[in-house]
């Protein structure tokens, strides 16, 4: 029995955060985990941010519901559940991903939550779990399943080392050349031939 894990931001939808950036203004929102490893250190930076210029989640959330899955995503994901059974991990929160999540016929996300006042400031986030890519990964293992994975960035490189087989997918030259391991392909038809090799060879 196979699953495909595959990242969301950079891999099926745009950088959130860096949408979010271009359409306030403020550039060091941009930062992502291509930029800055350390997610914790990451998201501590974006509250206190968004916090600093009075930015309140249903802002945020009008900003995403105007964002388009990646030129390709939609169809790549609609044929891939055809064959696979796919579960989206993913380091967003679910109030973030659900504009896009519509657009992508709702595939099954496993991401964290905010924690939000009743006028909408973001006060904090709740990780579901620590390596939480990787520990999916490792439970679906436990359920018997092949795990073919793909994605970007630095988050999803345990999620690829664990899977059976890992692909880095739209990810920047310095996470490739930093994981040579993982085979790379920028391209869906691509990544979907590789998906189907791996599972072929078992
Ligand atoms: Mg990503």
């Amino acid at each position: 029995m196979d699953l495909v894990c595959l990242d969301l931001e950079g891999v099926l939808i745009p950088e959130i955060w860096i949408a979010f950036a271009e359409e306030t203004g403020i550039a060091s929102l941009r930062a992502t985990t291509r930029d800055i490893p350390d997610y914790n250190e990451l998201m501590q930076q974006r509250l206190r941010i968004l916090d600093e210029n009075g930015l309140t989640l249903p802002e945020i959330q009008r900003v995403i519901g105007g964002l388009s899955p990646l030129e390709g995503a939609a169809g790549f994901l609609q044929d891939l559940r055809k064959a696979y059974q796919v579960v989206i991990l993913s380091d967003t929160f679910y109030e973030f991903a659900q504009p896009m999540m519509q657009q992508l016929a709702w595939p099954t996300l496993l991401c964290h939550r905010l924690r939000v006042s009743d006028d909408g400031r973001i006060l904090d986030y709740v990780l579901r779990q620590q390596d939480p890519k990787r520990l999916a990964v490792e439970a679906f293992k436990g359920l018997n399943y092949r795990i073919f994975a793909a994605g970007d960035s630095y988050n999803d490189t345990t999620m690829l080392g664990s899977a059976n087989t890992g692909f880095l997918f739209k990810a920047p030259d310095n996470v490739k050349a930093e994981f040579p391991q993982f085979k790379s392909t920028d391209d869906y038809a691509v990544l979907r031939t590789m998906i189907d090799e791996a599972a072929r060879a078992g």
